[in-house]
């Protein structure tokens, strides 16, 4: 990507001209939590010293603008999804909520003993727990679709798993851990053949990959705003219509009603049947700068970035000894999940901090896939299309230092 200006676009993220221990910050957690561009950060300010007041409520001036500009991220969200409509779209604080709504809103009522919920081995605890507390309640039962060792599902297994008593596939486009990106159009297909709807956690796919929810196939999908470069506390579920109109609502409360006397509640039409309470405006808000930002981008250019990085970063981290990278699946997003033999991943991200080098380590909120892996932690390093090959040589050079301290 010879013609890409990289410093052009890093100029836009003040975090990242910070240093860090006195060396210049190589932030490579993107998969925890994204960098915010200026225009995100202006426009959270914006609204708070020029818009600021109630969503939908009010018809004086500042109402009004507070209430385009919030909604306004609604039509952006339609498009960058390909929703077929913006009723759809419903905001919530992110991923974690959006799974709880179908859990408790779509499946709770629906499941009974017997009746499954097909997981896989690379789901995030946030699509996992949920769903363990509505087999709690109803009887239901949590199955797993397996991976290979590569990281890959194992779509004749997974089409075996998927006998009549799947009530939901639930499963990720993007493995926040591996980078797996999964063909979520074909395993829909392999679904919809059973009429077992699918939902989709789109958390990391979002930041790296054109979404079509039409052409995905699925019914739910998922979106988390901070990974998107948003701000936090922002997301989106979308579901078809006629899903989301045979769902009560999640939450009760103001916004969410037409009519409410204390024998009876009227609620109101989508999606603000779902968006109960004074939402994160600003948060919203800020979610559309954001929108803008990777549209003016380009999403296929960020794609490509961040797979000459990828590259590069895998290349480079193989000549190290003892080098164990999980997750090799062809067309993987940008994210390298690593241990060295011998070296703990705290101690390596802790050491690798000191060098002004941010990595995660730990379980990455997806113990069964440590469990599969049979390891207690790894070290990840997660990439953005505003990282670069030189961040990449001094995470290389911090890591040989970090291996000579450690062994
Ligand atoms: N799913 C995946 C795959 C994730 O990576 C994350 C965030 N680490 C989540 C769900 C949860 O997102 P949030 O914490 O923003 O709700």
């Amino acid at each position: 990507v010879a013609e890409f200006d990289v410093q052009r676009y890093r100029a836009d993220f003040p975090a990242l001209q910070r240093q860090v221990h006195g060396k210049p910050l190589v932030y490579f957690d993107n998969a925890n939590t994204a960098q915010k561009p200026l225009g995100v950060i202006e426009a959270v300010d914006g609204y708070y010293r020029r818009h600021n007041a109630n969503v939908s409520r009010a018809v004086h001036t500042l109402g009004s603008e507070a209430t385009a500009l919030y909604e306004a991220t609604r039509d952006k969200l339609r498009a960058f999804i390909n929703a077929p409509s913006r009723d759809e779209v419903i905001f919530t604080r992110g991923t974690t909520e959006s799974i709880n709504l179908v859990a408790y809103s779509w499946a709770l009522p629906r499941l009974q003993p017997g009746d499954e919920i097909l997981l896989t081995q690379m789901e995030h605890h946030a699509n996992i727990v949920p769903w363990q507390l509505v087999c709690e309640r109803t009887g239901a039962k949590i199955k797993v679709a397996p991976i290979s060792a590569s990281g890959e599902l194992l779509l004749d297994q997974l089409d075996a798993l998927l006998t009549p008593h799947v009530k939901l596939l639930a499963l990720t486009h993007v493995s926040n851990v591996l980078g797996t990106v999964n063909p979520i159009a074909r395993i829909t297909a392999m679904a919809r053949a059973r009429g077992i709807p699918v939902l989709v956690d789109g958390s990391q796919a979002a930041p790296h990959l054109r979404i079509d929810v039409q052409a995905l196939g699925c019914d739910f999908y998922a979106i988390t705003g901070h990974k998107m470069f948003g701000p936090t506390g922002t997301g989106m579920l979308w579901a078809k219509r006629a899903i989301l109109d045979s769902m009560p609502p999640f939450m009760g409360g103001g916004e969410m009603i037409k009519q409410v006397t204390f024998d009876k509640t009227i609620f109101n039409e989508l999606p603000y049947k779902f968006e109960a309470g004074t939402p994160n405006i600003a948060g919203v808000i800020g979610l559309g700068a954001a929108i803008d930002y990777i549209n003016a981008l380009g999403i296929e250019t960020i794609r490509a970035v961040e797979n000459d990085l990828l590259g590069y970063a895998t290349e480079q981290l193989n000549t190290i000894p003892g080098m164990r990278i999980f997750g090799t699946a062809p067309g993987k997003a940008a994210v390298i999940s690593f241990l060295i033999e011998g070296v703990h991943a705290h101690d390596l991200a802790t050491i690798l901090d000191t060098d002004g080098v941010a990595v995660r380590s730990g379980h990455h909120c997806a113990h069964p896939l440590m469990q599969f892996f049979g390891v207690a932690a790894t070290a990840r390093a997660s990439l953005a299309f505003y990282n670069t090959r030189d961040e990449i040589d001094i995470f290389i050079t911090a890591l040989l230092r970090a291996r000579n301290m450690l062994l």
